[in-house]
């Protein structure tokens, strides 16, 4: 059979595999909430001894973690994607680079941003540097047409706008060219030389996301079960009263004839939860049928919830381990009770 670099082509058994490979990894708990909570890593520039690092800002400490993200891209959970440009020095490749305004008349660095003032008086207007005086050592504002005192903005001078003044050929400019010069080697360079470079973060791709939300849930819960002494079942369909089959996402057996079902529904997915209402009417009662999910709509739960569906979040599957203990308690009691 051909190899294929699809990564739906893994087989399921594979697919567990990773995931419990994953779970397992020191650091992937990190990494889950981060991606759980922005579907992102977002990167992180340190700059030390000439070296440029970029590292995950969410995965600070957790060194060991990088060959887990090189896996995760590898199986089309993660992509890497620009989350930040920044300029860099041609010459050493720094990051330390500080911009710069210049005359594009004489080249000068030295221009002063400065307001346009109106004399409201007189009506002359000029750059507020030919205003400033100095006046027993302060620095007062004189009309350089008619000699009279500025006050106050917008009762005796309007300000028109803001520009910058050319110190060295006294020109204004409204638009200065922008150059760079690197602080770690002196090099003076344009935005035209200039390197701006992506900086690469790491995000989740469609496939990413439905893992995070529902495939590592349902490993999960199956371990859990398993652990609990069940036995796991994997593609059942369950028939309901109606005949229709039901396929559920966990369905499970205990030795002394427990059935449980769980459903996975992702946070705004009120379809599926409408659908799980639907479902559990149409199971044997016999089925413990449970929802992991953060659903956030009130009228939803409040559906769930008269049709007596369990609801627990993903992030607390002890939650599901007492609701299944519950389940497991309450059949006890009725077998003991049938017994008598
Ligand atoms: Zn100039
Ligand atoms: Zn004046
Ligand atoms: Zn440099």
């Amino acid at each position: 059979m051909a190899a294929t670099s699809s990564p739906d082509a893994i087989s399921k058994g594979r697919e567990e595999d990773f995931i419990k490979k994953l779970i397992g990894q020191p650091g992937f708990t990190k990494i889950a909430e981060a991606l759980r909570r922005k579907r992102k890593l977002e990167p992180a520039v340190k700059f030390e001894e000439n070296d440029l690092t970029v590292y995950l800002a969410d995965l600070r400490g957790l060194g060991e973690t990088i060959n887990l993200l090189g896996e995760m891209i590898d199986k089309g959970l993660l992509e890497p994607y620009p989350a930040d440009y920044m300029v860099q020095c041609p010459l050493c490749g720094s990051i330390y680079v500080e911009t710069k305004y210049q005359c594009p008349y004489c080249g000068s660095i030295k221009l002063e941003k400065t307001r346009i003032i109106q004399h409201v008086l007189c009506g002359y207007t000029d750059t507020e540097i030919h205003f400033r005086e100095k006046r027993r050592g302060e620095i007062i504002l004189v009309c350089p047409k008619c000699r009279k005192q500025l006050y106050r903005e917008g009762e005796d001078y309007r300000v028109l706008g803001t520009i910058y003044e050319c110190r060295d050929c006294n020109r204004r400019v409204a638009e200065p060219r922008i150059i760079h010069k690197c602080a770690v080697c002196g090099h003076t360079f344009t935005p035209k030389d200039a390197l701006y470079k992506p900086i690469y973060g790491l995000r989740l791709t469609d496939r990413g996301l439905a893992f995070m939300n529902k495939d590592l849930v349902v490993i999960a819960v199956q371990s859990m079960l398993r652990n609990m002494g069940f036995t796991v079942k994997e593609g059942v369909e369950l028939k309901g009263i109606s005949g229709i089959p039901h396929k559920v996402d966990v369905y499970a057996e205990s030795d002394d004839g427990l059935k449980i079902a769980v459903d996975i529904v992702r946070s705004r997915d009120e379809a599926s939860a409408l659908r799980a209402v639907v479902k559990r009417l149409d199971l044997d009662q016999d089925i413990s049928y449970i929802l992991v999910s953060g659903l956030e709509d009130k009228e939803i739960l409040d559906a769930l919830a008269s049709s007596k569906i369990p609801i627990v979040p993903p992030e607390s599957l002890e939650e599901l381990k007492r609701t299944i203990e519950e389940a497991k308690n309450a059949r006890r009691g009725r077998t003991s009770a049938m017994k008598q």
